[in-house]
């Protein structure tokens, strides 16, 4: 199996200041090769491609050993197949019909993650393996830079990545050959329901990664962005209210995170089957006549941000399950989710009218009453 591993990094403030210098030479060189792409194909309709920009690297680094010339080869190679990639996915739109955007120019702050394809090629996984409880990333015109390992990394580690995310640094190494840890057996299967008030709802009655703390960040983040729209272009405090939003953003996230892998660790320890709903099915329905079928489900919808933000929620939730179920051995079903809100899970009588209010079910016919998420759960 492949998997990821995210570690924050603790550079001195001069590896801080390298790593930013290296994030924004690349950014120059994915511009400038853009920059080229454009002009060749506006004035001579002629297609450049990964091989002929990555052939002209040789003479970019010779010419500018102070500049380009210090970062790994390699990383700046990585950086051309991203734009590579962006041309392939910008003309396969244009052969299915549609009118995609031309592949745009990365601004300041736009252009956050290198990669190094290999490690051993301008980058090392823990470049110093003698030195006691502190790991380190070697990279290539930065230096041995800390790393605050908080796991085991499995497997071997094949590309390594660095990524800004406001003030911080991250590590992401991707490895390959990490083998599965079955758990044992436990004879139980479980349906969850996903929802705002607790991002899981077991069939069992529990209520798993309560969001309350994520939805009042994206609060403040509604507020952040509120502010940011009224500051004045090129002031010196947009450029404040801009980090703010940045950091606000990036504090959603490991929140984000932080709850999908609680959640999803307590599932498959506890069972050997989980079954939730298709979010593809459940998204269509939702967005359109959700809000009738579901009246109180939808507490987060005061904001479209702070709604947008937990609806993400359960797509990392999902993600990370499908990982971890993978790794344990344990099986994960996607089950079409209609009606499983309305109908009972008693009598499977279905009406709009069973849902009392948000949190409560009681059936029009057989009476029976229960938590409407766990009642979901169950129909699920
Ligand atoms: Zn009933």
């Amino acid at each position: 199996m492949r998997r990821s591993f995210t570690f924050l990094l603790r550079p001195t403030s001069r590896q801080a200041a390298a790593l930013a210098q290296c994030l924004e030479d690349q950014r120059q060189l994915y511009n400038a090769a853009l920059e080229h792409r454009r002009i060749a194909y506006a004035k001579a309709q002629v297609t450049i491609r990964y091989g002929d920009q990555s052939g002209e690297l040789k003479h970019i680094r010779a010419d500018d050993p102070d500049g380009q010339g210090r970062w790994s080869f390699s990383s700046q190679q990585a950086t051309l197949r991203r734009l590579d990639k962006a041309f392939a996915a910008f003309f396969k739109r244009v052969r299915d019909g549609r009118t995609p955007g031309f592949p745009r120019f990365k601004g300041r702050g736009r252009f956050d993650t290198v990669e190094w394809p290999k490690d051993g090629d301008g980058c090392r996984w823990d470049s110093q393996p003698d030195h006691p409880a502190v790991a380190y990333l070697r990279l290539q015109g930065i230096g041995h830079v800390r790393v605050h390992q908080h796991r085991l990394v499995r497997g071997r580690v094949k590309t390594i990545s660095v990524k800004r995310e406001g003030s911080r640094w991250y590590v992401i190494l991707s490895c390959d050959g990490v083998l599965a840890e079955p758990l044992p057996a436990t004879g139980a299967v479980v349906g969850v329901d996903m929802g705002v008030a607790s991002l899981v709802t077991t069939s069992d009655g529990a209520h798993v990664a309560n969001p309350r703390h994520l939805a009042t960040t994206a609060d403040r983040l509604a507020d952040a962005q509120r502010d940011l729209a009224r500051k004045k272009r090129g002031s010196k405090r947009r450029r404040k209210a801009v980090a703010r939003v940045a950091a606000l953003h990036a504090k959603v996230r490991r929140q984000r995170l932080d709850g999908a892998h609680k959640a999803a660790l307590a599932l498959v320890r506890d069972y050997d089957v989980i079954v939730h709903e298709d979010l593809r099915i459940a998204n269509l329905t939702r967005s359109t006549a959700g809000t009738i079928e579901q009246p109180g489900r939808n507490v987060a919808q005061k904001s479209g941000l702070n709604r947008s933000i937990l609806d993400a929620g359960w797509g990392v939730f999902l993600t990370i399950l499908s990982y971890k179920a993978e790794s344990a051995g344990r099986e994960v079903i996607a089950v079409n989710p209609a009606n499983t809100s309305r109908a009972c899970s008693r009598c499977g009588h279905c009406a709009r009218e069973n849902r009392v209010t948000q949190a409560e079910f009681r059936c029009t016919v057989c009476d029976h009453q229960a938590h409407a998420d766990v009642n979901a759960a169950i129909n699920i």
